[in-house]
């Protein structure tokens, strides 16, 4: 048969996170010893009370469809979180609850990106941004930021590819791959530029409960004048170790963007699972010292990771200041001549030391992988040295 796929279909590449992830646990399950470092996953259980909300929700018999963009009760959970960490307000048709914050960026793009709309993307940027955008028939117009400046974005890059079709600048900060945290001053230029340009923000601040070394971390979406260009997206995934629950959401003033997303979202899954909604109301309502716990861990794992790639030759790395990746640059690894590409030296690590990480090319570098530290200190002990001997292997 020809033409078997849509073009669409043909023409997207597979999520690079979560194949590797499969790969991990498929050579775990073959009592491989991994060192894994490519979940972008927390590796914590779920806090208890959230578990037993979601139990105590299934033995009331709440097995039933909810409304669509999520059951009131979330939506106003939702509504007291944003309210009590950034004074930001919002109705409840001003929210939409989804099946993860992946399912509420590609409802949105699909909702606001289309016939060529260009979408400002900040590279590295995670791997789905410019796929999601490119499933929307829209462009994704990449701008480099770079190593040397901290990963942090010029402004002047960004309104440089500035144009009449530019609809949407993305954010995501803390940023995964590279957990740069964007300064005040750049967030009030980047905010200045929407201004200016009349363009919708997406704030994609999945991490913003993992920020490091005592710095505050402000909505976007609070900055002045921002409150009604910015859709801002998170979820309760990293916050509360929750990935597996699916549960994302987005809030928006435009009341139409929402009503637009719903809407796909009533064509395609309806509601997020009912089970996952009430635990994400215990989550976002409940005590919230896990959260701080948990990030405290993974500050001093940063701190750990960090100290090990520094101390092995030829690696080096940006300290990030949140969410919980380290973007190592590779690149002085391909003059030996074995390895040129970040795919190459990915398959390398794990072939000849069982280490899993990301190849940093389809984030937007090929001199780099991503590994992430949401595991053990042990582990990213026993990795980084396995790591070095691959490295010494390479010259
Ligand atoms: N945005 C970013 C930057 C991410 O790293 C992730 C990773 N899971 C997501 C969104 C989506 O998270 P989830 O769908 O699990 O809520
Ligand atoms: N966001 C995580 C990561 O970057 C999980 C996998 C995914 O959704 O991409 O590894």
């Amino acid at each position: 048969m020809k033409n078997l796929l849509s073009k669409r279909a043909a023409s997207l590449k597979p999520s690079a996170t979560l194949a590797i992830s499969a790969k991990e646990k498929e050579l775990k399950s073959q009592g491989i010893d991994v060192v894994g470092f490519g979940a972008g996953e927390p590796d914590f259980p779920t806090p208890g009370h959230i578990r037993e909300a979601a139990k105590r929700s299934l033995d009331r018999g709440e097995t039933f469809y909810t409304p669509v963009g999520g059951a009131l009760e979330l939506k106003k959970a939702v509504i007291r979180r944003f309210k009590e960490d950034y004074n930001l307000e919002y109705k409840p048709d001003e929210i939409l609850v989804s099946c993860g914050a992946k399912h509420s960026l590609y409802n949105l793009f699909q909702a606001v990106v289309g016939n060529g709309d260009e979408v400002i993307i900040l590279a590295p940027y995670w791997v789905s941004y410019p796929e999601m955008v490119d499933l929307a028939e829209g462009v994704p117009v990449i701008v480099q930021t770079r190593e040397e400046n901290r990963w942090i974005p010029d402004p002047d890059e960004v309104e440089s590819k500035i144009n009449p079709r530019t609809k949407v600048l993305l954010l995501n900060s803390p940023s995964n791959p590279s957990g740069v945290l964007y300064p005040t001053r750049v967030l009030e230029r980047l905010a200045a530029l929407a201004e200016k340009h009349d363009l919708l923000v997406i704030s994609d601040e999945i991490y913003d409960k993992l920020v490091y070394d005592g710095q505050s971390y402000t909505s976007f979406a609070a900055m002045p004048g921002m409150k009604n260009r910015t859709i801002v997206v998170n979820g309760v995934s990293k916050t509360y170790a929750m990935t597996g629950f699916r549960i994302g959401y987005l809030a928006s003033t435009q009341a139409e963007v929402v009503k637009a997303a719903t809407n796909i979202q009533s064509q395609s899954t309806s509601n997020p699972t009912s089970t996952a909604q009430a635990a994400a109301v215990a989550a976002l309502t409940g005590p919230q010292d896990e959260v701080e716990r948990m990030r405290q861990i993974f500050e001093k794992r940063r701190d750990l990771i960090v100290r090990e790639i520094e101390n092995s030759e030829g690696l080096s790395v940006v300290k990030p200041d949140g969410a919980f990746y380290a973007f190592v640059n590779i690149r002085p690894f391909y003059r030996g001549g074995k390895v040129s590409d970040s795919s190459e030296m990915a398959k390398f690590l794990l072939e000849t030391q069982h280490v899993a990480c990301v190849p940093g090319g389809p984030f937007g570098s090929e001199d780099h992988v991503r590994l992430s530290f949401a595991t053990s200190e042990e582990l990213i002990i026993k990795g980084i040295e396995r790591i070095r001997t691959a490295c010494r292997e390479l010259g």
